[in-house]
């Protein structure tokens, strides 16, 4: 857990642009932008992937979501659409062990993703 870098965002102790936060929830624009709009929204509970997820923890996770809902309707992208990913373990793309999900938008997407 002491290698988890978005507890350290949480904390402070490295500076994000932090777009949204409450007790139980932060949301931060993504260092390395894929998207015009991309930004990353964060438990502050340590859960390092998918799998580690609990039944306990569905409210939260839903949370994300209208977190995300959110974001999206206030940056102007609701309408025009957006994607939301979340990436679990190393072969899907995750690099940071803290469950995140990705707001994308202000450009087209293509499916699949890569
Ligand atoms: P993933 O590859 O799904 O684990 O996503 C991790 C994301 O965290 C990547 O999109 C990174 O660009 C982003 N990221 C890494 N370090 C930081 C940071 N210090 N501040 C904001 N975003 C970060």
């Amino acid at each position: 857990m002491s290698d988890d870098l978005f507890l350290k965002i949480i904390a402070r102790e490295i500076p994000a642009d932090i777009v949204y936060e409450d007790d139980e929830v932060l949301a931060f624009r993504d260092i390395n932008p894929q998207a015009p709009l991309h930004v990353l929204i964060i438990p502050k509970v340590h859960i390092r992937t998918i799998n580690d997820l609990q039944p306990t923890d569905a409210e939260l996770v839903g949370k994300l979501f209208l977190v995300a809902q959110d974001i999206a309707r206030s940056e102007g992208i609701d309408e025009s659409g957006y994607r939301v990913v979340m990436n679990c373990n190393a072969g899907a793309g995750q690099t940071v062990f803290h469950i995140h999900l990705h707001l994308l938008g202000g450009r087209d997407f293509t499916w699949p993703p890569g």
